[in-house]
């Protein structure tokens, strides 16, 4: 019989990171379990993964025609998911780079027209290739770092067209191998033609409600709705007004939360029941109380921390808590335009206290079951597509202690590796 490509024998790992367990997000203590089989083989059928265990002798059928990846001395753990990027954009923003260095605020080079409102004159700007080209060239390199599940918000546009021209790029790199979900996030700033009144600005939001939103969804563009609610950007009241439209067309939720103060994203994402809430610097008993009595997911972004200056989010306080915590890169022109969740994952746990399990996990089966699919990705379980990476030490903690370093050997997408 023909080698079909994706019949594959990962054989005889130092150590399988399976996750093993049920589809639900992790929480608390519990994400320290990472279900470790020490020098164990997984075997990998038509991109699934169908047998993993220690004794081949075992494997029901046995391994037919599967080609042999020699994981000696390797690690194997499920490709990383993103559950948070921006990744769909056009231009840069590397001229802020040392204005924020030398102390310049980012909410000042916000209200300055800066920040988010010049990426959407570049993204309004571009055409559907050129945004596609651009955004193509980081999704590689992200992929590269090993991510193999990405979501992508729109939030460049604040306009129908832009939102929609957004959104179909995320929609065609899903087409071309890459695993996508997309959200929408019209109401990531308020843009500059509506700034100039109350009216203006309460008009935009009712766009958001009654005609971008709607559109999106009939166009099968955006599996989330996601919303800005902070200080600068959407008042509660706003946000709220954004997910109950998004809601009842059937959209799931995300908030961006937290991320400047105690500004109600947080009490809104557990009052809407979001899948997730994410950046929360600034969480207190309450809030947290809230977050984890309706199995929200807290999502960090330490990169967007460190890049703004900013504290971290209080990671170890959120697993104490008992909360599910998904980490996730926030890839965006701005504030943090990091493309590698492997280092993520690192800073997640030197700057918001993670162990390096918790982290691991936050950056697979969390960061999956915020995005509906933590039965497809995030584990290394039977019936769960191979998304799988091989780290060249014996010991995962590596990608902690070495952060930054090249581990990642390879990258298997369905069973394949990319290349
Ligand atoms: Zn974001």
């Amino acid at each position: 019989m023909d080698k079909t490509g994706n019949n594959r024998l990962f054989q005889n790992a130092a150590q399988v990171l399976t996750l093993a367990g049920e589809a639900a997000p992790r929480r608390g203590l519990v994400m320290n379990d990472l279900g470790i089989l020490k020098d164990a083989s997984v075997l990998v059928r038509n991109g699934k993964i169908e047998w993993i265990g220690e004794d081949l002798a075992k494997v029901p059928g046995g391994i037919g025609d599967a080609e042999i990846v020699d994981c000696r001395s390797k690690v194997l753990m499920p490709g990383l998911v993103d559950s948070h990027t921006h990744l769909v954009w056009a231009g840069h923003r590397r001229d802020e780079l040392e204005l924020r260095l030398a102390g310049a605020d980012y909410e000042a080079i916000f209200a300055a027209g800066g920040g988010i409102l010049s990426s959407v004159r570049s993204t309004r700007g571009a055409s559907d290739d050129a945004l596609y080209e651009q955004s193509l060239r980081r999704i590689q390199r992200m992929r590269r770092c090993g991510t193999t599940t990405f979501e992508i918000k729109s939030g460049y546009g604040l306009d129908l067209e832009t939102e929609q021209k957004q959104l179909r790029v995320a929609r065609r790199l899903g087409k071309e191998g890459f695993r996508v979900k997309t959200t929408c996030l019209a109401a990531h700033a308020v843009p500059e033609e509506s700034k100039s009144s109350q009216a203006a600005r309460a008009a935009f939001i009712r766009d958001i409600c009654e005609r971008i939103l709607p559109t999106i969804n009939d166009e099968g563009l955006a599996d989330f709705c996601d919303v800005f609610c902070d200080r600068g950007a959407f008042t509660i009241s706003e946000a709220r007004e954004v997910l109950t439209a998004a809601s009842s067309l059937g959209l799931e939720l995300r908030v961006h939360a937290n991320e400047f103060g105690h500004t109600g994203g947080a009490v809104l994402a557990a009052e809407m029941g979001a899948r997730s809430a994410d950046h929360l610097l600034h969480l207190d008993a309450h809030e947290i109380e809230l977050l984890r009595e309706t199995g929200v997911v807290a999502t960090m972004l330490p990169g967007t921390s460190l890049v703004l200056g900013k504290p971290f989010a209080d990671g170890r306080a959120l697993v104490d808590a008992g909360l599910a915590v998904a980490v996730a890169s926030d890839c965006n022109p701005g504030s943090c335009a990091f493309e590698n969740l492997s280092m993520v994952l690192a800073i997640a746990c030197y700057g918001c206290k993670l162990s390096p399990a918790e982290a691991i996990c936050a950056v697979t089966h969390n960061a999956a079951a915020s995005l509906g699919i933590s039965d497809e990705v995030g584990r290394i379980a039977q019936g769960l597509s191979a998304d799988m990476l091989v780290l060249d030490t014996d010991d995962y903690r590596d990608l902690v202690y070495h952060a930054g370093s090249p581990l990642i050997e390879q990258v298997f997408v369905a069973g394949d590796p990319i290349s």
